[in-house]
């Protein structure tokens, strides 16, 4: 029921995944990086060795960046001064405390921030009233060290999300791709967050997780919207209503039953091929991020796994994926995809997507550093071969291909080639099998390989175009950045152009192309990808059903002459409304769900 005392508010942001959910506020407010008090939690039996877990994981991870801290300003500095830190770190070495906080999470059932805050106030206020000037200096190290061990606390208390106890809509300044890979897809209703863009990967795994959401909301909603409030988020749109009046309420439980039968009738249209009404037939493939994903996907109708972001498997985990866990993942996949093409591309790991296992440097612009194939060549080849080895086994139960991200020149493709060759030699010298034909293609990510596609083709299997780098580096704009999203334009005719570039290599050089940003994804882009000669579209599955109807209802004569128009377009906004009027002619009831508010 609404709270008839309180005022309806509406915020605006971007819609990052669609959907309707309706229900409360579970607030995540920022890390505390200061000495402050945690909020009060009591825990269940259960939770204990989850608590004292995290509270080891937090002392291990202050210990670490304590004596980073001290190598790194040990030349700068006197010896004596750089000893600072041993004091720190016999703090977090302390068995006495280490013991203290366990027997606290587990008598008093309190989470590890809460009893690490209580012990230390102790000590403190007892140090506090000593005469000794020494002693009560010491009071500052141990709220710094104090500081930094909740912070990490907290930072490990992140995947709390993945236990709720009840249905809730989060509310949060920011989501990691890691955070939200970890949420409870049957707790978590609904997320709205003041950051990011729809193109971030955060904004993805909701997609794939099926899980509402919006992104770049204006209005502080961190500080003005209170736990357990009513809630209403229209992934659609990119609004939120908060306490939303009765009149409202009914509007969108409406919008969401319309919704739930629009869904329904796509799932039914599954099996109906994606061919044009003139007789062209386009691959309709799925994006991934995890093995979950493929029953959604097949539910849609896919025909095969077009993008599986392996990165996920290395995230969120202290250690790093074996050869053979690798082996079981991919072979499984390949099974459940019952003899359509499955392709995996290899690690992106960098830009916003972090990787604890991997211990890397922080960089002034990830998005531009060593990040996806440079990491991998540079600083992880170990790692990089063994996910190889297990692609390459991985292969011998069906058809896997192996994609690689980030390409910006063709030594790249050729080092990652010589690998392969030689990892084929090993395999084959231990007995395993293996499919020593295993194809290789590229993402077209940067302009550099769309505008070299020529060569590309020349020694790759097949390209797949990621409109979502794609964009972000033609345009020069970081995909993460809510200031700079209004330049993120997929018809800004500059992509438009690169795209036919693409294309036109790949029909040439004999080779397939297709599209696996977001834009394959996205109705309103779709008579455009297919005019520009796209053959296959990858997207994340719930989009499958909108993307296939679409496409039965087009003409490819139609698309064509509309691509055609669009390249000719000095700016996005009219390459778009030529796209967007051909598809409002076909299917109106697609843009009307999509694009229409209350
Ligand atoms: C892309 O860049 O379009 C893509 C599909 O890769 P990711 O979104 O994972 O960077
Ligand atoms: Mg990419």
């Amino acid at each position: 029921m609404s709270n008839p005392t309180v005022k309806e508010k509406i915020y605006h942001g971007i819609g990052a995944s669609p959907g309707i959910a309706i229900g409360k506020v579970l607030l995540i407010k920022e890390h505390n990086t200061s000495y402050v008090k945690p909020l009060e939690t009591t825990i269940t039996a259960e939770q204990v060795d989850i608590e004292i877990k995290k509270f080891e994981l937090a002392l291990d991870k202050t210990r670490e960046e304590l004596e980073e801290l001290q190598k790194r300003i040990q030349n700068k500095i006197q010896a004596h001064e750089a000893s600072i830190f041993d004091a720190h770190l016999l703090i977090v070495d302390d068995q006495m405390l280490l013991h203290e906080v366990q027997d606290s999470i587990q008598n008093q059932l309190t989470t590890a921030d809460c009893a690490f805050f209580k012990i230390m106030e102790r000590y403190i206020t007892a140090m506090s009233v000593m005469k000794d000037a020494y002693i009560k200096e010491r009071v500052s190290d141990i709220k710094d060290v104090a500081s930094r061990v909740l912070a990490n606390l907290q930072e490990t208390r992140r995947p709390v999300l993945d236990y709720l106890e009840d249905m809730r809509i989060i509310i949060a300044h920011d989501l990691t791709p890691s955070d939200t890979v970890l949420l409870d897809r049957k707790k978590v209703q609904a997320f709205a967050i003041e950051s990011g863009s729809n193109t971030s990967h955060t904004a993805i795994l909701a997609r794939s997780m099926q899980i509402p959401s919006v992104v770049n909301i204006q209005g502080d909603i961190v500080s003005q919207i209170k736990n357990d409030e009513d809630i209403i988020v229209d992934g659609f749109i990119g609004t939120i209503i908060v306490n939303p009046t009765e009149k409202t309420r009914k509007a969108y439980q409406l919008k969401a039953k319309e919704e739930g039968r629009f869904y329904i009738d796509l799932i039914r249209e599954s099996r109906l091929r994606p061919e044009t009404l003139d007789g062209f037939t386009v691959q309709l493939a799925s994006n991934i991020e995890t093995i979950q994903d493929v029953q959604t996907a097949k539910k849609f109708g896919t025909s095969g796994v077009g993008l599986f972001r392996t990165e996920y498997m290395y995230m969120g985990n202290k250690a790093l994926p074996s050869e053979e866990s690798q082996v079981e993942t991919f072979t499984s996949l390949i099974k459940e995809m019952n003899g359509e093409p499955v392709i995996v591309r290899t690690l992106d790991i960098g830009g916003d997507k972090y990787c604890e296992s991997l211990s890397l440097r922080k960089e002034a612009n990830p998005f531009l550093g060593l990040r996806a194939i440079r990491l991998c060549l540079h600083e992880c080849q170990d790692v990089f071969r063994t996910q190889l080895r297990s692609l390459l086994r991985a292969g011998a139960a069906g058809d896997l291909k192996i994609m690689l991200p980030m390409i910006s020149c063709v030594e790249e493709v050729i080092e990652v080639k010589k690998i392969i060759e030689d990892l084929k030699k090993e395999l084959s010298n231990e007995n395993l099998p293996f499919n020593p034909d295993i194809e290789v293609g590229i993402m077209i990510e940067t302009p550099a390989a769309a505008l070299m596609a020529e060569h590309f083709a020349k020694i790759v299997d097949f390209f797949s175009i990621g409109t979502n780098d794609l964009i972000q580096y033609t345009i020069a704009i970081d995909r993460d950045n809510e200031r700079v999203s209004y330049l993120y334009e997929p018809t800004n005719p500059a992509i438009l152009h690169l795209i036919k570039i693409v294309v036109d290599a790949a029909k040439k050089n004999r080779i397939w192309v297709s599209v696996c940003g977001q834009m394959a994804g996205s109705p309103q882009y779709i008579p455009l990808l297919l005019g520009l000669g796209v053959h296959e579209l990858s997207m994340v599955p719930m989009s499958l059903g909108s993307v296939r109807r679409i496409i039965r209802k087009l003409k490819m004569h139609e698309a064509e002459v509309a691509a055609e128009k669009a390249l000719q377009c000095a700016n996005g906004k009219d390459a778009l409304n030529i796209s967007l009027e051909l598809l409002k002619k076909i299917a109106p009831e697609i843009t009307d769900l999509a694009f229409r508010g209350l």
